[in-house]
């Protein structure tokens, strides 16, 4: 047998509908602060993430699924969404054409990372960009959508931490500050990082080896009046939205685009994998990749991570409503006329196998969790109608007029949806 690559996972019911019901949450919450979907594609143009994501990036230089195609082009599997949505916007120029420049997405990313808990090389992601609006007031959105989004899944115990990275200025001087810091101190860096400092001093920060004890003992970067601005409004508008949040000033990202505010969300229910969310302003971004000026922000929460925190939660019964069973081949054609009718009436139905024994296809309508049995027996064809059995409780069975069922089913579940719980 052919078994699934290392890394790519089969999504089995029951954990498939978690992952259903946090993106529907998702799409609800997104339609409440006016995004819209926009469904990039799953492979670009490699240059396209070398030079938005950052040619010194883990997720560019070490993780990306990049081959060339049999046309002899450059591609690679999106290893994050961000690139792709400032691609459109500028290829389509929605800027001008769009409503308000919010994008939501939700698709598979890909990372040849090392597969673990928590980690794999294809997983999906849901994110959400702003562009355009370079007012704190669109950080605070974002980052309040977002933990809205965390508690209208279901996921619980997380905590925001946010930080900002300045801007190109900021960035500029502190660049130099770090490098000379970085410099003297190069044989204490990790192989990686020693290879990357001139190209990428601030790369260190955030590197899983060196980042710790830089964080301690490194200069920190000091912000520019503006940005100093934009950051105390930021969280003076994240409290106005009862938005919880933590300042760590060493929280920095591992994307070379982000500028100004950056944050994630963590849960410490995850063990070592334990950011759920990822994100940023990027406010050069769009214009570095040839677009017009538009400073934006957006983040990408991972659906595998909230699903882990969701996982013991009680899933909503998606048991059908009836089980239709037959006692014969011709009484086969009545009942998959009735389960037509049941599902057309709004009722979930299932059957198995109408040419099976009565009592096989009753131990499927058991093992279905199905609320009721119809049966269409030798009696109940000759008459046109079905028997009703109730498979939760023992009680009697009623026979109703096959186009009755449907009826009949409704007020049923109707009446023991409004009878109060078993003491
Ligand atoms: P990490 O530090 O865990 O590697 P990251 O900084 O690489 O995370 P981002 O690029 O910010 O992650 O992506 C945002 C979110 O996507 C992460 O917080 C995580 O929930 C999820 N994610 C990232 N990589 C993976 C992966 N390989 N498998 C599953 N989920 C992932
Ligand atoms: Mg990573």
């Amino acid at each position: 047998m052919i078994n699934s690559l290392r890394g790519f996972r089969d999504l089995l019911p029951p954990e498939s509908d978690l992952f259903t019901r946090i993106e529907a949450a998702a799409r609800e919450v997104f339609g409440l602060y006016g995004y819209q979907e926009l469904r990039v594609p799953t492979l670009e143009k490699k240059e396209l993430f070398v030079k938005s994501t950052g040619d010194t990036t883990d997720i560019v230089e070490k993780e990306m699924y990049a081959f060339t195609d049999g046309g002899g082009r450059e591609v690679a599997m999106r290893p994050e969404g961000t690139p792709g949505v400032v691609r459109a916007y500028i290829e389509h120029n929605l800027g001008q054409t769009g409503r308000n420049g919010k994008f939501f997405y939700i698709g598979s990313m890909f990372r040849a990372e090392r597969p673990q808990a928590g980690r794999y090389r294809e997983f999906t992601q849901i994110g959400a960009e702003h562009i355009g609006n370079p007012s704190p007031a669109a950080d605070a959105e974002s980052i309040s959508m977002l933990v809205r989004l965390l508690e209208k899944a279901g996921v619980a115990g997380c905590s925001v931490v946010i930080n900002s990275l300045g801007c190109a200025e900021c960035r500029k001087a502190y660049r130099e500050i770090l490098l000379g810091y970085l410099r003297g101190r190069a044989e204490k860096l990790c192989e990686p990082c020693r290879g990357r400092i001139e190209r990428n001093p601030l790369r260190a920060l955030d590197c899983k080896t060196d980042g710790p004890w830089l964080a301690q003992e490194a200069p920190k970067l000091s912000l520019c009046p503006a940005c100093e601005t934009h950051f105390s409004a930021t969280q003076r508008l994240l409290g106005a939205a009862g938005v919880a949040y933590q300042v760590n000033t060493s929280l920095v990202r591992g994307l070379d685009y982000y500028t100004n505010t950056v944050f994630e969300v963590r849960s410490s229910a995850l063990g070592s994998q334990d950011a759920v969310c990822g994100g940023g302003r990027y406010d050069d971004l769009v214009k570095s990749m040839g677009g017009p000026a538009a400073p934006a922000i957006g983040w990408a929460v991972g659906v595998d991570r909230m699903a882990m925190l969701l996982k013991d939660k009680p899933a909503p019964d998606s048991a059908p409503k009836t089980f239709i069973v037959a006692a014969s081949k011709e009484a086969g054609d009545k009942a998959f006329a009735l389960v037509t009718a049941m599902r057309a009436a709004g009722i979930s139905s299932d059957f198995s196998n109408f040419e099976l024994s009565l009592k096989s296809q009753m131990r499927s309508a058991d093992k279905s969790g199905a609320t009721f049995a119809l049966i269409i027996g030798e009696d109940e064809l000759k008459a046109g109608t079905c028997a009703v059995k109730s498979l939760k409780e023992h009680g009697e069975q009623k026979t109703v007029p096959l186009p009755d069922a449907p009826s009949t089913i409704q007020q049923l579940l109707k009446a023991s949806s409004e009878k109060p719980p078993n003491p």
